[in-house]
């Protein structure tokens, strides 16, 4: 296969011409391309006003003659190719006594269930949260100002805690074994767009989301597999230093010797339970901020030169700077054209988060902007001790907003009172787009000064690359807690805890950030298992 690399297209070019073009660079008649496939599509704006798509393509010829077109051709971005292809491994040759349980029907636990269910191991899987439908109902009626339901909300039922996000797929993981194009092949086979197989910054939004994991859910049904909705494991069951099975919120009981626990980072109970079972884990370091609104408009304008782009996505942004007391601050999971939600787990609890649907067409963008936390800022020692100060946290934001979410103007958040008003950019009427119920509040008494001080430092620093990122009118809500776990589980290099047979895995075990790589996680639980056992 060729590959070529770096070939430009002018936005809104007609389908044919990515192989027009490669015939061209090739110098071949087009003719001559038996295939031609996108491997990566990207947008180049280094040289705005000016904007070029720029393909990665593969081709393969009609003749075979491949590394004598190469030859030919004479230019660095023309070389041999050879795809990675994804391989499952075969069975062990341990005895399973029973079916392997998955806690978690996040993308980890998701993943995890598919590939065993593909390879026939009839896993099942437990979730505390309803299915997607029931829970996408209790959601909304949850943002129209009704109760927030412990075990069905945004964090917990199927789907996970991405279900309701802005479906964004990259990942920075690193992956030679191609678990990655596995990920968004499976997520294609079940109604995504073909589209994120090779845009360089993949996304399907909440709608298409939703109904992917559900068509993937009935794909694991039909393979044998189960799926137990609104089954809390409330114990797991340990004899002699391994898990013997779970026991359930209702008393029913799942024996399993091969456990793998996909809970999430919000299953603060859970981690509780795990705590009193002596599961080793320790605390990590992780980030907390607030989520900052522009016009979708403004960041158009900084990254393409102009408001409204035909034929280009909303833009996004990510952004990263170091303070002057060495904390890290960054842009976290940015949403174009999204929402900011309302992501309570937990009552008299306030966490937010961002979303969009696929058609990104909201009149704002929205970013988490975040200052890394570590045990340190905790204010307590063990490993829960990040759960404890998350709460803190939630609650205060809670109490600010008197259970609304609370907003604020970065003008008064910043305290710029004594200064001269910054509305160059953003107009001074400019409004928050949110699903839930929000109110405008004082969000300065939610940090300690140095965090604060590290998220104001930030926006500074932001509004150097943007201009008008720290506007007056720009808005902020609060509280963002739940940017990644706040506890690692230990696991050893066979995935396993050192509580034998019990497999931490994806994000709230420590070991995955964003649903790709959660979902990759869950595949490498799926292949530890089956590289030791006999298909049951
Ligand atoms: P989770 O998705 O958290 O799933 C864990 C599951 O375990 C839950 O369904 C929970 O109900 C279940 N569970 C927990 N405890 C128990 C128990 N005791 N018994 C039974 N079941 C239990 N990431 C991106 O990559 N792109 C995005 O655009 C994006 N947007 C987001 C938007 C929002 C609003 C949120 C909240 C998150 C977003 N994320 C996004 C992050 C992403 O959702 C997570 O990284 C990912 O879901 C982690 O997957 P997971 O399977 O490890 O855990």
């Amino acid at each position: 296969m060729i590959r070529i690399q770096q070939m430009k297209l002018k936005p809104g070019h007609a389908p044919e011409a990515v192989e027009e073009k490669a015939a061209r660079i090739l110098r071949i008649p087009a003719g001559q391309i038996a295939s031609c496939s996108v491997a990566k599509q990207s947008i180049d704006a280094r040289k705005k006003p000016e904007i070029w798509y720029s393909y990665v393509v593969d081709i393969t010829l009609k003749s075979g003659d491949e590394d004598k077109v190469i030859r030919k051709c004479r230019n660095a971005d023309v070389t041999r190719f050879t795809p990675v292809a994804y391989h499952f491994p075969g069975p062990g040759t341990e005895k399973m006594q029973h079916r392997p349980l998955i806690i978690g029907m996040g993308p980890a636990g998701l993943f995890c269930g598919y590939m065993l269910a593909r390879a026939g191991y009839r896993p099942i899987i437990l979730e505390r949260g309803s299915d997607v439908q029931t829970r996408s109902r209790d959601v909304e009626a949850f943002w129209a100002g009704g109760p927030c339901r412990p075990d069905s909300n945004v964090q917990f039922g199927e789907g996970g805690a991405g279900t309701f996000s802005d479906g964004k797929l990259n990942t920075l993981v690193k992956d030679k074994e191609g678990r990655s194009g596995e990920v968004l092949r499976i997520f294609v086979e079940h109604g995504a767009p073909s589209g994120i197989l090779y845009e360089n910054k993949p996304h399907i939004g909440t709608d298409i989301l939703s109904q992917v994991v559900r068509n993937m859910r009935e794909q694991i049904l039909s393979w044998g597999g189960d799926v137990h909705f609104n089954t809390k494991v409330t114990e797991l069951l340990l004899d002699k230093g391994r898990v013997t099975g779970v026991k359930c919120a209702g008393g029913q009981v799942f024996p399993s010797e091969q456990v793998v626990l996909a809970i999430g980072h919000s299953a603060r109970d859970t981690f509780e339970m795990l705590e009193q079972k002596k599961i080793p884990m320790e605390a990590k370091a992780f980030a907390v901020g607030l989520r900052v609104e522009h016009p979708q408009s403004l960041i158009d304008l900084s990254q393409y030169a102009c408001e409204w782009p035909e034929h280009l996505p909303p833009a996004s942004y990510k952004l990263t700077a170091q303070t002057s007391e060495n904390r890290g601050v960054y842009s976290f999971c940015m949403c174009p054209g999204g929402y900011v939600v309302n992501a309570a787990s937990e009552e008299k609890r306030l966490a937010v988060n961002g979303m969009s649907y696929s058609s990104r067409d909201g009149r704002n963008a929205n970013s988490a902007i975040i200052v890394s936390v570590t045990p340190e800022d905790f204010g307590a020692e063990g490993p829960l001790a990040g759960i404890a100060f998350q709460r803190r946290l939630e609650e205060k934001a809670w109490e600010l907003g008197g259970g609304k979410i609370p907003v604020q103007r970065y003008r008064d958040f910043a305290d710029r009172s004594g200064e001269a008003k910054r509305e160059k950019h953003v107009a001074a009427d400019f409004m928050p787009c949110i699903k839930g119920k929000y109110t405008f509040a004082d969000l300065k008494p939610l940090f300690s000064p140095s965090i604060r001080k590290a998220f104001l430092e930030g926006m500074e620093a932001f509004d150097r690359i943007i201009p008008g990122f720290a506007d007056d009118a720009v808005c902020l809500s609060g509280v963002e807690s739940r940017t990644s776990s706040p506890v690692r589980i230990h696991r050893e290099a066979d995935f396993q805890s050192q509580v034998r047979g019990l497999y931490p895995c994806g994000e709230g075990a420590g070991y995955a950030g964003g649903i790709t790589s959660a979902a990759m996680d869950g595949m490498k639980i799926a292949e530890a298992i089956a590289k030791c056992y006999e298909i049951i």
